[in-house]
């Protein structure tokens, strides 16, 4: 067996028992007693519902995991993607045209494996906690939206990535960096108008006080807030969130409707304050630069190591004479997928940071009550981990625990 093919199941295995000894830390991170400040979080009775939910989604990631652990061992064990090239090879379409058969067919496998763990997870475990409104119509919509958009709009992309690769060999990482970024730029300017209509209805929110309440807090601070929009989230699905979308005149702030139905106006107001805290401390652009950051190492090291046809060889195309794009695309991502995990700590890091940033935001403003307030009913709401694993937290999470976030407030605001 090749080296480098040695090296990729390495890596998989190892990232699946870093998983599952972090999954065990957490489990029982969860018996801990609750912390004082966080006992009207729950009522006794949902608080045993929240440890069961822990519980049950723990166990299904496992099984998910494990099943896909085999999976993948197995397809690169038996050289499987090797031989898909080469049978798709057998058609001599171009390069181009190959390379998307290629992800087609894949992307599509990947797609009907994982419906029977989306339908257990949507219409068991969430059905049973009561989050679940979806119904199997909207399911079997959604599934095939989702399809048909990451056919289009994934493959478009990857068909002038895998372009500009095969005409442009030492520039390839700049020239597909550039694309990429206006790419994203795009996405993230159209996101709001073009895709979420595909999934969900946003009406603007009706003139009234919660309308009143937040124009009048973006008048106080400076930040103009025209755009408020309402969105049907509960037509999936009983958790409650709200964010901001968009650039300059393109930004607007989305709220779901079971946000509004769940907590208080002056709550809400502050969920919002926490967002314009994101905008006023420009985490926005910090975010996209470092992600353009992160993607120019990528691409150099990409187009640097593809350039030999080492990488198609260890998916087991075994013929490989000069490097296949897929076949190198695929076998790179498996590579680096542990320096992406370490990565992943920096970003997680920043983010939290930049969560306790946008808090103090919020706080500065007069909302630390309110916003404490309106952070414990969404954990409450959505079933939240009071008690997470601090290694757990460290790796995984994006945001501070609850406690971690209501002590920062409190610490710097009520004393
Ligand atoms: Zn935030």
């Amino acid at each position: 067996m090749n080296t480098l093919l040695l090296i990729i199941l390495i890596i998989i295995v190892l990232e699946y028992i870093l998983e599952l000894i972090l999954d065990g830390l957490n489990l029982k991170a969860r018996k801990q007693p609750i912390p004082e400040m966080l006992s009207d979080v729950y009522p006794p009775d949902r608080y045993k519902l929240q440890q069961d939910y822990e519980v049950e989604t723990t166990q299904f990631s496992y099984l998910q995991s494990t099943l896909s652990l085999v999976a993948i061992v197995l397809v690169l064990y038996f050289g499987l993607f090797g031989l898909l090239h080469e049978w798709i090879a057998s058609f001599s379409f171009n390069k181009i045209l190959t390379t998307l058969a290629f992800f087609a067919i894949i992307g599509f496998i990947g797609w009907l494996t994982s419906i029977p763990f989306s339908i257990w997870g949507t219409f068991v475990i969430e059905e049973k906690y009561g989050f679940n409104k979806t119904t199997p119509r909207l399911f079997v919509l959604d599934s095939i939206k989702s399809l048909l958009i990451s056919f289009t709009v994934g493959g478009g992309l990857l068909a002038i990535i895998t372009w500009i690769f095969y005409a442009t060999q030492q520039w390839f990482w700049v020239i597909a960096l550039g694309v990429m970024l206006v790419f994203s730029l795009l996405a993230n300017a159209l996101y709001s108008r073009v895709i979420v209509p595909l999934f969900n209805k946003q009406k603007p929110l009706e003139e009234g006080e919660l309308l009143n309440a937040i124009k009048e807090f973006g008048d106080t601070v400076g930040f103009p807030v025209n755009k408020v929009f309402v969105i049907d989230g509960s037509k999936r699905s009983t958790k409650a969130n709200a964010y901001f979308t968009g650039f300059g005149r393109n930004r607007r702030v989305v709220l779901y409707d079971t946000l509004i139905e769940k907590m208080r106006n002056d709550e809400i107001v502050a969920v919002l304050a926490h967002e314009i805290g994101h905008y006023r401390k420009h985490h926005i652009w910090i975010n996209f630069g470092l992600g353009a950051l992160q993607s120019a190492i990528i691409l150099y090291l990409f187009g640097w190591l593809a350039q030999s046809a080492e990488l198609s060889y260890a998916l087991g195309f075994e013929s490989a004479s000069e490097p296949v794009f897929h076949l190198s695309l695929l076998a790179f991502g498996l590579l680096f997928s542990p320096i992406e995990t370490i990565l992943g700590l920096f970003t997680n890091g920043l983010s939290r940071k930049m969560e306790f940033q946008a808090d103090a935001y919020a706080a500065d403003n007069g909302l630390g009550n309110s916003l404490i307030q309106g952070l414990k009913k969404l954990s409450s709401e959505n079933l939240s981990n009071l008690t997470p694993h601090p290694v757990y937290v460290f790796v995984n999470y994006s945001h501070p625990t609850l406690l971690q976030r209501i002590e920062r407030i409190v610490a710097k605001h009520f004393c």
